[in-house]
C-alpha cells in the first residue's frame, strides 16, 4: 500500500495589489503535482531555485494549504480534514529545514524545543516520562542527554540539524519532509547528517521527501528521484534510471553539471540558456521550451504529457524515447 499519494496537486499564492487587496495574478508555485511514496521509501526532490519544490514539500504537511488536488495520507484525504482528526494526522507527517539556526527558538532549552512537540500531542505523561523520552530522542540523534539543558547557540551547525532532527522524531511521524537539510552544513558534516536519517528511516521505517538543488547528494541516499521544473514534475523514476538514463532534456542539463564519481567516465557539461520564466505567467505548451535546446514548433503550444519511457520511469517530453 501506499502511503502517501498526491494527485494534481496546486499551490498558486495570489498577487494583490490596490487598496482593497484584489488579487489580480497568481504565482503558480505548484501546478498540478501527481507522485506517491511506499512506507520506508525515500524520494529525492531536485531542481533549480524557485522551482517550487520547497512550497510542494510545506504543502505535503499542511505548512501552506493547497489550492486544489488531493493528499492522500494512510488511506486518509489530508485536505477533508479539520480540527482534532487534522491534528492527529499531521503529527505523522514532519518536516526538517535548512536552516537549523533559524529553525530553533534561541531563548529555549533544548528540553522546551524538543518536549514542546510532546505535550501537544500528549505522547508522554509526567515529567520523569518526558525527561527519559527527551533523553532518548537526543541519544538516538548522536546527541548526549545531558545536551537538554543548553541552548541552540552553544551548538554547532550540524549538531543543530541533530536538534531539528530529534523534534520532528518526538511525535513518532511516518513522514519526514526534508527540506535541503544538509545545505546549509559544512561539507564534512553532511555525509554524518545523511547518514543519521538513513539510519532512522532503517530503525523506524520513515519516508522521506528529501528536497535538494544537488543532484549528488540526493543520487546516493534516495530510491527514486522526480525532477521538478516550474511547478511540474517533469521525469520521475529510480535514482539509478533518472540519473544513469535521464530522458527529458532538463534532467540531462542537470546531470551533467554533477561531477561523475568514475575518472574514466567523461560528461559534456550542456549550458542552459536564458532564465527560468515567471511562475506567473509560465510558458505556454511544454514550460521548458524557452530554454529547451531540442524544442520544435508543437512543443510551443502542446504540453507534453508524462509517458513510461522505461519500466517506473515516466518523462513529459514530446521527444523522449
Ligand atoms: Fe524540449 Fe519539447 Fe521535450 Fe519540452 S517537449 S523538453 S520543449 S523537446
Amino acid at each position: 500500500m501506499k502511503l502517501l499519494e498526491v494527485t494534481d496537486l496546486q499551490v498558486h499564492f495570489p498577487v494583490e495589489r490596490g487598496w482593497f487587496r484584489k488579487p489580480i495574478e497568481f504565482v503558480k508555485a505548484v501546478d498540478g503535482v501527481n507522485l506517491e511514496l511506499a512506507p520506508g521509501e525515500t524520494l529525492g526532490l531536485v531542481g533549480e531555485s524557485g522551482c517550487g519544490k520547497s512550497t510542494l514539500g510545506r504543502a505535503l504537511v499542511r505548512l501552506v494549504n493547497p489550492t486544489a488536488g488531493r493528499i492522500r495520507f494512510n488511506g486518509i484525504d489530508l485536505l477533508t480534514l479539520e480540527g482534532k482528526a487534522l491534528r492527529q494526522q499531521r503529527r505523522k507527517l514532519q518536516m526538517i529545514f535548512q536552516d537549523p539556526a533559524s529553525a530553533l527558538d534561541p531563548r529555549l532549552t533544548i528540553e522546551s524545543i524538543v518536549g514542546e512537540a510532546l505535550e501537544i500531542h500528549q505522547i508522554v505523561r509526567g515529567r520523569k516520562a518526558r525527561r527519559e523520552r527527551i533523553g532518548q530522542l537526543l541519544t538516538d540523534v548522536g546527541l548526549h542527554p545531558d545536551h537538554r539543558n543548553r541552548y541552540p547557540h552553544e551548538f554547532s551547525g550540524g549538531q543543530r540539524q541533530r536538534i531539528g532532527i530529534a523534534r520532528a522524531l518526538a511525535v513518532e511521524p511516518r513522514f519526514i519532509v526534508c527540506d535541503e537539510p544538509v545545505s546549509a552544513l559544512d561539507v564534512s558534516v553532511q555525509a554524518q547528517v545523511v547518514n543519521l536519517l538513513h539510519d532512522l528511516q532503517e530503525q523506524r521505517g520513515l519516508a522521506y521527501l528529501f528536497i535538494a538543488h544537488d543532484l549528488a547528494v540526493v543520487e546516493h541516499f534516495s530510491h527514486r528521484i522526480a525532477v521538478m521544473y516550474l511547478g511540474n514534475i517533469i521525469e520521475t523514476g529510480s535514482a539509478r534510471s533518472v540519473t544513469r538514463l535521464p530522458r527529458h532534456p532538463y534532467t540531462q542539463a542537470l546531470i551533467s553539471a554533477v561531477p561523475a564519481l568514475d575518472p574514466l567516465t567523461r560528461r559534456t557539461r550542456i549550458v542552459l540558456g536564458g532564465d527560468v520564466p515567471s511562475p506567473i505567467h509560465p510558458p505556454k505548451g511544454c514550460p521548458f521550451h524557452p530554454r529547451c535546446p531540442l524544442a520544435e514548433s508543437r512543443c510551443r503550444y502542446e504540453p507534453p504529457v508524462p509517458r513510461e519511457i522505461l519500466p517506473q520511469h515516466w518523462v513529459s517530453c514530446h521527444l523522449a524515447k
